[in-house]
């Protein structure tokens, strides 16, 4: 640095480095309350904080430091969500054992009576978790694991498997900002949950034609084999029906506290659902379809089960359906049978995108500029959800005109061709018509 630069720049340098020193120095004093810190023989290190005890052998890192006010704020809004008493959840000891070398903690008998784990497990007050190829994932685990702790103590337990997986899940996603925890959250990208992968497992199940039923979700039971799809399709299960207008309420009830680890849960749920079952899968289907990045619960979730009844029974052969562009799948007032044609006929334009004040204007053929599930983007999509519930939801593509033809009854949904976290920006209506044609010569 030449001397030349002056006085002035030297003071100003010099109170930033004395500012920084000061928060390094603050930084230091806080980290010493934060932590009573103790080492063991071993290696392995003992901080506590208020209720929260990390025993680990890692490196102490502002992620490890950060930890206590992560538990603080999920506890907060646990019992804001969950009406759980803060006074009462303050005294609830918890000890997190963070653990990179597995047989440190042998030797310190810190594992015993403890069953083998991939990842993470929960017993009573005490959480054990093995190190994640990220810091976003390590805290993922650390709130799914809590979560189970959280729910074991104020209700007792965590509910059926898919249910206890499921929340504990839907509580582990979250966004830490700012010192800020925000749980809950359905990501709207992959870059802000690196390892996450949660959405590709649920892509790759379903293309691989391993999408469970409701049914078969409520049945998991706590078998090792195939976790990991299990957990993410409890997860996207718990989303669907606790979001559902008519399921979610039901669900409600049957997880009240309080609650065990049995398949209870699962059966009274089942059983208020009985004269319905069919409609808890179709709706099913349709919320698979979409659920991905951005996905939004209160704008994107469909429910037919009450309209569409109403369409089977109106013996329609025509319909019109000012279709959305922003929306995910949209009942037409169409009833097909088995063998029955319909000619459908669609005009409109739309924006499909708006950025940098540039608008791209779609019309139903789509823009060819650019492809979502090897079909272009904007495209109008055609859906049919059978009366059959076995059968898949059958999507194809529609554009201006196109003629289907129903191999099973059921309903016609139509949506552009975009994925959910990106319709946000979309705008206007295509208008679409339909005409019953003909049967299919038998
Ligand atoms: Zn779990």
């Amino acid at each position: 640095m030449k001397r030349s630069t002056g006085a002035i720049l030297t003071i100003a340098s010099f109170m930033r480095v004395l500012g920084w020193l000061l928060a390094i120095a603050f930084g230091f004093i806080a980290g010493d309350r934060l932590f009573a810190q103790s080492d063991s023989a071993l290696g392995l290190k003992r901080l506590t904080q208020d209720q929260w005890t990390i025993i680990t052998d890692m490196p102490i890192d502002r992620e490890i430091e950060s930890w206590p006010k992560v538990l603080d704020q999920a506890l907060l809004s646990w019992c804001q969500k969950w009406s759980i008493d803060p006074v009462e959840a303050r005294k609830w000891p918890l000890v997190i054992h963070w653990i990179g070398d597995r047989k440190l903690f042998e030797q310190a008998g810190l594992l015993e009576g403890v069953p083998p784990f991939e990842d993470g497990l929960q017993i009573a007050d005490k959480v054990f978790l093995r190190e994640q190829p990220s810091v976003y994932y390590r805290r993922h685990l650390l709130l799914h694991e809590a979560t189970h702790w959280v729910m074991y103590r104020a209700f007792g337990g965590g509910g059926s498997p898919w249910f206890m997986e499921g929340m504990a899940e839907i509580e582990g996603t979250h966004l830490w900002k700012d010192d800020q925890l925000t749980m809950g959250i359905i990501p709207g990208d992959a870059s802000s949950v690196p390892h996450w992968g949660r959405f590709k497992r649920l892509a790759e199940s379903t293309a691989a034609k391993r999408m469970p039923s409701i049914k078969q979700i409520l049945r998991y039971g706590n078998e090792r084999e195939n976790r990991m799809d299990r957990y993410v399709w409890s997860w996207a299960a718990c989303i669907y029906l606790r979001n559902h207008p008519v399921y979610g309420p039901l669900l409600g009830r049957a997880s009240a506290a309080p609650l065990d680890y049995s398949m209870k849960l699962s059966e009274e749920f089942e059983k208020s659902l009985s004269a319905r079952w069919d409609w808890v899968e179709r709706d099913w289907k349709l919320f698979v379809d979409d659920f991905d990045f951005g996905y939004q619960p209160e704008s994107n979730l469909v429910a037919i089960e009450d309209v569409a009844q109403g369409i089977r029974e109106s013996g329609l052969s025509e319909f019109t359906l000012d279709t959305d562009c922003a929306k995910g799948w949209q009942l037409a007032r169409c009833y097909l049978k088995a063998g029955e044609q319909v000619e459908i006929h669609a005009q409109g334009t739309y924006v499909v995108r708006s950025a940098n004040q540039e608008a791209w204007e779609s019309s139903p053929d789509g823009i060819t500029y650019e492809y979502h599930r090897r079909m272009p983007l904007g495209k109008l999509l055609g859906g049919f959800v059978s009366t059959d519930t076995s059968a898949p939801l059958e999507v194809f593509g529609v554009g201006k005109q196109a003629v289907y033809e129903a191999q099973r009854d059921g309903w016609l949904l139509f949506r552009v061709n975009e994925p959910v976290g990106q319709r946000l920006d979309n705008s206007g209506t295509l208008q679409v018509r339909g005409r019953i044609t003909s049967s299919r010569p038998r």
